[in-house]
């Protein structure tokens, strides 16, 4: 590599037989792919000659892997294919290229130790995945396919390819999302095979401090590798969000992004560049306004990093142990960042139909499936909660003639049975963006068991059109009952043995129990959730969800009420799900108590008669 190259790549020593940098102008790169194109050696070589044009702020829209922001600039690194010259052998060379085959995998067995060890200081989320590899690399059906191959005559580079490909389509083809990413397992240890085969030099280049790797993919090793000499975050053209690149990258918080198409022929080594792991893009050539937002959104992170400081990322559990999940409600994409940025544990609470507020026409099934599954791939690998449509009551959208008593009319789960169709686009909508396995459904405004009932036949129809039609979804998506009316609490014992979580809105809850509606600035003072009326059906609901062993969340604003976290906690709620600002509170309360005592004070406060009462004892811990 000539020194005018080195000027604008961010590489220290000069680049590897095998993994190539890219330290080119767009005009060097593509003289680089035509040559590739015309079968002649790349080279990397050339002096680009170009005129000076000031760049353009461009945006790449990928999936987010891993949350964060990073300014930095971009080291494109590229992995020369290898071509396979020698195929045929003679019959003689056979033992020798049986043996050279073991020496290949004894080479990379020892190099693998190597980095496992790496791993176990580093990056300990790494080490089983490297073991995973270890163990493919040496399993000795594989070996012996090899053997068998090599016998028949040919090359070891050949039969390492062939018999490792053809493993590999077995894995591609497997319904199951995490089987087809373990094909990208052994297509690393096929491509470390050959390298060796090939006397290709293996290491990692380094970088320079604050780069942002931008490749077709990333072996864990590479991942490791490139953070050891100073990666700040990375970008892939390949998509899995649950690739073995993508999980290091959440374990040791370094943003990234995955399935960026042909990103590594339009981005250079040396642009500068944005990478935003919350929303899954990254910009080149940032415009001033761009960079000042972002630089003002990374200090505001910082700051808020700063301001929740330990809390943040120290478990939701008492003092004595017991756990108290805490998630949060968010109504936009950027409130799951903000949930993730305070430690959620997960998404409590989607209200859908608030995608509606701004529409004039209902969005097409494609267009939530995109919209759900963008919220999903931002909350992975934590759980996130999308309730279906709550049409109805103040929220009616035009759709809903006029209704003497809305709040009593068609609303949530009664409308959406009413619009069956409607209904299905959304249900079939949410179980496509399930693909990842970390998606929840929840059905709101449920009175009766028999409304339950025929959702989940709805969902199951949904289930059966989509396995006809191949797509991948959730067969196992949890399907949970929000419990908000007085008449779903009283028949929580019989919905719990459908549901497989239980959700306590406490603000419908409070309103239908108390007659009082919840919008109405003249009965404020008697909606009120501490009632003793609201503590009993609390109960009875928590107590329903236990005797069959399901999760039991609040989602209502009671959850986040200083004085109702003892309560709750008492009472056996296994979940909270709370707005972003509130959960450091929650959560150093949580931390502060002991279950023991809680379920003592819980007990008593449900024997009180009046809320005055309730709130008196909860405040001051006496009657
Ligand atoms: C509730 O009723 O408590 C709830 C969480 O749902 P929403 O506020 O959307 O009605
Ligand atoms: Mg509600």
């Amino acid at each position: 590599m000539d020194s005018q190259t080195n000027i604008h790549i961010s590489v220290h020593p000069p680049p590897l037989h095998n993994g190539v940098y890219a330290p080119l102008t767009s005009h060097v790169l593509e003289e680089v792919l035509e040559e590739r194109d015309s079968g002649k050696p790349p080279s990397v070589q050339s002096q680009p000659s170009f005129r000076k044009t000031p760049h353009k702020e461009k945006r790449f829209k990928g999936i987010p892997a891993s949350p964060g922001i990073v300014i930095g600039q971009a080291v494109t690194f590229v992995v020369e294919p290898i071509t396979i010259k020698q195929t045929l052998i003679e019959p003689e060379r056979i033992p020798a290229e049986i043996g050279r085959f073991h020496h290949a995998v004894e080479e990379c067995t020892a190099e693998l130790h190597r980095t496992i060890t790496m791993a176990n200081d580093e990056a300990p989320v790494a080490a089983p995945i490297l073991e995973a590899q270890l163990f493919m690399l040496n399993d000795p059906s594989v070996g012996a396919m090899v053997t068998e191959y090599i016998q028949r005559q040919y090359s070891a580079d050949h039969a390492v390819q062939d018999v490792f490909d053809s493993q590999q389509a077995i894995m591609r083809h497997a319904s199951d999302a995490y089987l087809r990413e373990r094909a990208a397992d052994l297509e690393h240890v096929k491509q470390r095979l050959l390298n060796f085969l090939a006397n290709r030099n293996l290491a990692t280049p380094e970088i320079a401090e604050g780069s942002i790797v931008i490749s077709e993919s990333l072996t864990p090793s590479e991942v490791m590798f490139f953070r050891k000499s100073g990666m700040a975050a990375f970008a892939t053209e390949s998509s899995g969000i649950t690739s073995h690149a993508a999980i290091l990258a959440r374990s040791m918080a370094m943003p990234s992004v995955v399935g960026l198409a042909n990103v590594c022929k339009r981005i250079h080594t040396g642009t500068q560049l944005i990478i935003d792991g919350f929303a899954g893009i990254i910009i080149t050539h940032p415009q001033a306004e761009t960079l000042e937002r972002y630089e003002r959104r990374q200090q505001d992170l910082e700051n808020k990093l700063r301001k929740l400081g330990k809390y943040a990322f120290l478990p939701s559990e008492t003092l004595d142990g017991r756990k108290v999940h805490l998630f949060a409600n968010a109504d936009s994409p950027e409130e799951i960042e903000m949930a993730r940025a305070s430690g959620a544990e997960g998404i409590g609470l989607i209200r859908t139909e608030l995608q509606l507020l701004e529409r004039q026409i209902m969005p097409s099934e494609d267009e939530q499936t995109a919209f759900y599954k963008d919220l999903a791939e931002r909350a992975y690998p934590l759980p996130i909660t999308l309730r279906a449509f709550d049409i109805g009551s103040d929220k009616s959208f035009g759709l809903i003639g006029h209704e003497p008593n809305p709040a009593l009319g068609l609303r949530g789960l009664r409308f959406l049975l009413k619009n069956r169709a409607l209904f299905t686009a959304q249900i079939r909508a949410i179980l496509r963006a399930s693909c990842h396995r970390n998606v929840r459904v929840m059905l709101p405004m449920i009175t009766t068991v028999q409304e339950f009932q025929k959702a989940l036949s709805l969902i199951e129809g949904c289930k059966a059109t989509l396995r006809g039609n191949g797509e991948d979804f959730d067969e196992n998506i949890p399907i949970g009952a929000m419990i908000e009316t007085p008449a779903a609490a009283l028949i929580a014992r019989e919905l719990s043995a459908m549901a497989d979580f239980f959700s306590i809105g406490t603000n419908d809850l409070t309103q239908y129990t108390l007659a009082a509606d919840r919008m109405n600035a003249g009965v404020t003072t008697i909606f009120d959730t501490f009632h003793p009326a609201i503590l009993r059906l609390l109960s009875m609901t928590i107590e329903a969800a236990q005797h069959r062993n399901i999760p039991v969340a609040v989602c209502g604003e009671f959850a986040s009420h200083a004085a109702a976290t003892e309560l709750l906690i008492g009472m056996g709620v296994s979940e909270l799900s709370v707005a972003h600002t509130s959960l450091l509170d929650i959560k150093k309360r949580i931390r502060k108590v002991n279950f023991s005592n809680t379920k003592i004070l819980s007990a008593e406060a449900l024997t009180l008669g009046t809320s005055s009462e309730v709130r008196k004892y909860l405040i001051s811990g006496s009657r």
